[in-house]
């Protein structure tokens, strides 16, 4: 756990959240403030601050994650529709929490370029 991370508390069971997946080094739990019918947030379990800081330890967390995602789509019910999966790194793209998160989005039609 780093400081008062909210990531990290929650994956701390310190924070309520709406937890639909923990394995050994991911967490998936729904956004509080959803963009989409299904906005799920998709994180390491160990504090990392974004995709920046990413090195070859963390292959296995990603590989995990990403699985999760695609698990993740099925139960949802959107894998047929199609799902995106999006990370904002850094001020201009809006990144607000300092633990690295991917976002799943989907049950609509999505729009590109994102604003
Ligand atoms: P970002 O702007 O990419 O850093 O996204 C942060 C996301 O985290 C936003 O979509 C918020 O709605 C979401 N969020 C922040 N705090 C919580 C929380 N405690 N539980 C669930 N989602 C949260
Ligand atoms: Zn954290």
């Amino acid at each position: 756990m780093v400081g008062h991370c909210p990531f990290c508390l929650i994956v701390e069971g310190e924070a309520q959240a709406d937890v639909l997946h923990s394995s050994d080094h991911v967490l998936a739990f729904r956004d509080a403030n959803p963009q989409a019918p299904v906005h799920i947030l998709l994180i390491p379990k160990d504090h990392v601050t974004s995709v920046r800081e990413l090195s070859d330890k963390h292959a296995g967390m990603l590989v995990e994650l990403f699985r999760a995602a695609t698990h993740l789509a099925r139960a949802e019910g959107i894998d047929q529709g199609g799902w995106r999966l999006v990370a904002n790194v850094g001020a201009d793209a809006g990144q607000t929490v300092q633990h690295l998160h991917f976002h799943m989005l989907g049950g609509r039609r999505m729009t590109w370029p994102p604003g």
